[in-house]
């Protein structure tokens, strides 16, 4: 397995390697041991940069919070 990258959210390279089982079937997926974000591995290892999707999320907690 390629090394994991940083946690998006906190950084963290506390992390596991897992398998989820969805409607389309298994995905290998990385879950932070910190925070407990995961997320299926090719969009854990493809996102933008870390500031995009803090950026990201920041945005999603001011809708919430409207
Ligand atoms: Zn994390």
């Amino acid at each position: 397995m390629t090394t994991a990258l940083p946690c998006p959210l906190c950084g963290s390279t506390n992390l596991s390697a897992n398998l989820w089982i969805l409607d389309h079937g298994e995905v290998d997926a990385v879950e932070c041991n910190e925070c407990y974000c995961g997320a299926p591995v090719t969009a854990w290892q493809n996102r933008a940069s870390p500031a995009a999707t803090i950026h990201a999320t920041g945005h999603l907690t001011a809708w919430e919070y409207g």
